[in-house]
Order: C-alpha cells, then structure tokens, then sequence
C-alpha cells in the first residue's frame, strides 16, 4: 500500500494533515504523543471510505452491503493478528481500547480467584491497570501486591521474585511506562511468573507505538492496547489472549444469555472471539485500526525505534543544560518519552505558557499518581515523542522551556 524506502522524516510529515495546523498564531508541536498519537491520512481516508461505500452492520445481514463491511473488518483482525503473531485469529478480541480490554479480563478472573490468592501490579502502572485490581481483590479476597520500583523508574527484580509464590494468580505490568517511558523487562517477568503458575497481561498501550511485540516468542498470557496511541482512531483496541484462557473466562458485557443468542444468529462463528464482543462493535474503528498497523509496518518499526531513539537522546541532552530541571525516569532501557520539572515552578504554569507557543506537552499526574508520590511531586511535563516529530521541534521546546524559565523564577 505505502512505499517508505528510507526513513525520511519530511515525506512523513505530509501525512499528518493536523501538522499543517496552528496553535495560538504558531506552528502546532505536538509533543503529547504518549496520550494519544495524530492520525494519517491514510487512516483518515480509511474512515471517510468506509462511511460512504460500506457503512452496513456487520455479522448479520446477508446484504452485499453487510458482507462486504463484515469481510473488511475481519480483514483486520487478521491484519492485527499477524502483527501481534497470535495463533489463532479468534485470540484477537476487539474492544473498545486498552481499558476495556483490562476490565473484561479483571472481571473474568473475580470468578477464578479467592482468598488466599495474590496478585501483583506494577509501581509503575497507569490508573487503568491499577483501579480495576484494587476492584477485583475487594471482589474476590485476593490481595493486591505492588512490585516496587527504584529512582531511576524500573522495577526492582529482586523484590519481583521476593513477591512471586504458589499464591501468586495474577501479574499485571505494563510494558512501557506512560509517566515514564521505562521499558520492562517483560519477557523475564513472563517466565518467571510462569514458574510459580501465575498467568501474566502485559498493559501495551505505550509500547505498540514503538515496538511490534510478537506474543508467541513471549508467551504472554494476556496483552492490550489501544489503536489510538499507533495512529488509528479513539474507541477501539485489542485484547491478545491464549485461547485456553479466553476459553475459561466468563463472557463480559452483556451477561451471558445475550452472548449466547449474539453467537446462535451467527452460524459460520461460534464462542470466540464473539464470545467478548457483544452489540454491535466499532465496525470502522476496527478498520481503521488494521490501516494504523499498516501504516506503522509501512515505515518499519526499526526504522521508528531507531529515529526515536535519536531526539529521545537529543532531547535529553539539551534539556539537562537548563538548570534547575530534573528528568525523572532515567532507566537504561526507555522510551521516548521525558518527564522533567523545573525547580520551584509548577509543571502547569510551564504547561501553559508553552501552549501559547504551539506546544502541546502533558502536565500533570499522567493517571500515575503512585509514581508521582513516589517522588514526592505534584506532577511533571511530559514530552513524548512520535516519528513524526523533529529536533527542530524539540529546539522550540528546548526555547520556550527557557523563556518559560525566564518567565515565571
Ligand atoms: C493510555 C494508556 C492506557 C489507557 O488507554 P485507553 O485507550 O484510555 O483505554 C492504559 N495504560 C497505559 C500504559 C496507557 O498509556
């Protein structure tokens, strides 16, 4: 569909349509990456095709129409199933996004747990992953352990394997950290938690903008994410699991009659992936989201990793040359994404009046708030990265956190 030869950061550019815009009489920089990304015209055009030429329900009309909506959604679900490397395609289920995905999950297991179980969570996890838990285990009588973490934001290993018993049920851990931007050591965690009999989901909602995680190779249990952080459209996502798990998890939404008739109106499928997907779904989202993952594999996941890894650097670098600012996060293995204060002034005075210059950058807690107590602060800026983002960008960051500076001491 898309031929990128060679990573070239201007040709990307013309893509993103919202890049051409501005904020406040100047150029919009969008450094809010890790909240959710832009969108290609690619996937735009996705979305205006399908609402002109297919817009039909899916599953049930035996109309051209419906088939040819029902073939291009599913079409998808291969499409995100080969990204992911699933082994089956009913292992991919489409929700509604990375929080959907983990509710379904932590209310399939209130009936799989009890008293004597544990489960472990992340310090460094966001609110979506941490509340549904807490949820469960006053549910259930499981209790909730938190996997600690260090200054520099990694987890501490040692206190892992500390925490992991016969009791151990459940491991949650994101992959990347959204406050953050560490990258975990999952496939380690995977095998380790496996050892005890404890299944594992990995919250990928920040690392599917960077990585392609395959899995198998990984022999994750349950991983989820969101389209829209990976340039595909708000209000739908993926949950990745086993078949064996999906097939002992009770049905979600809907209770468990109405998934029966969902599935009895549909003879060519039966239990999954319908099982979880109740009502009618974001059929164009669905769509829409196979074009991101096209569109992303189009350009090269490499060819991300490697770019982004470069104004991760160069961001660093300049930033730390204005004093006074502290970095917090400074694992080895993270992400591009910085979250940085600067001493006496609050993260949302900077906010502000870099939006009067363009710049869109997250201020605030970032549905982290443990993170955030652990370092004993209210919040941060964060600025995190896309492909499609420039060290002249980061330049008209690195000034106006200056003039900022200036501004406010
Ligand atoms: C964004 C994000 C979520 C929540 O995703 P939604 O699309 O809002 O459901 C969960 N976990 C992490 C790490 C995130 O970055």
């Amino acid at each position: 569909m898309l031929n990128y030869n060679k990573f070239d950061v201007d040709k990307i550019r013309e893509d993103f349509p919202i890049l051409n815009r501005e904020v406040n009489g100047k150029p919009l920089i969008y450094f809010d990456n890790a909240a959710t990304s832009q969108t290609p015209k690619q996937v735009i055009d996705v979305i205006v095709d399908y609402y002109s030429n297919y817009n039909a329900n899916i599953h049930r009309g035996v109309h051209t129409l419906s088939q040819e909506a029902t073939d291009l959604y599913e079409q998808a679900r291969l499409k995100i199933q080969k990204h992911f490397n699933a082994k089956f395609n009913h292992e991919i289920i489409l929700t509604s996004g990375t929080t959907h995905s983990i509710n379904l999950i932590a209310n399939g297991f209130s009936t799989l747990l009890g008293e004597k179980d544990e489960v472990l969570v992340s310090a460094l996890e966001h609110h979506s992953n941490i509340v549904p838990w807490q949820m469960l285990c006053e549910r259930t009588g499981a209790t909730l352990k938190v996997i600690p973490m260090n200054e520099n934001g990694e987890l501490i290993m040692s206190a892992y394997e500390a925490l992991l018993s016969e009791h151990t049920k459940l491991v949650f851990v994101n992959h990347i950290s959204n406050a953050l931007g560490t990258i975990n050591p999952i496939a380690e965690m995977i095998k380790k938690a496996h050892q005890v009999g404890a299944a594992v989901l990995i919250d990928g909602a920040q690392s599917c903008p960077h990585v392609q995680p395959d899995v198998q190779a990984l022999d994750v249990d349950f991983y989820v994410a969101s389209a829209h952080k990976m340039c595909g459209p708000t209000g739908i996502g993926l949950l990745y699991g086993k078949e064996e798990w999906l097939n002992k998890l009770p049905p979600y939404q809907g209770g468990g009659e109405m998934i029966d008739e969902v599935t009895f109106e549909k003879t060519t499928y039966a239990g999954l992936p319908h099982k979880f997907e109740a009502g009618t779904p974001n059929i164009c989202g669905g769509i829409a989201f196979g074009t991101a993952v096209d569109y992303m594999t189009a350009i090269g996941f490499d060819a991300i990793a490697t770019y982004e890894h470069e104004l991760l650097e160069y961001a660093t670098d300049k930033l730390l040359q204005i004093e006074g600012l502290k970095i917090y996060g400074t694992a080895k293995e993270k992400t591009s994404v910085i979250s940085f204060n600067i001493e006496g002034i609050h993260p949302y005075d900077i906010g502000t009046i870099l939006d009067k210059m363009g710049i869109a950058v997250r201020t605030g807690h970032h549905c982290a708030q443990p993170i955030m107590d652990f370092y004993k602060i209210p919040g941060t800026i964060r600025a995190s990265f896309a492909f499609y983002n420039t060290k002249a960008e980061i330049d008209a960051l690195v000034e106006g956190v200056k003039k900022a500076k200036m501004m406010l001491l």
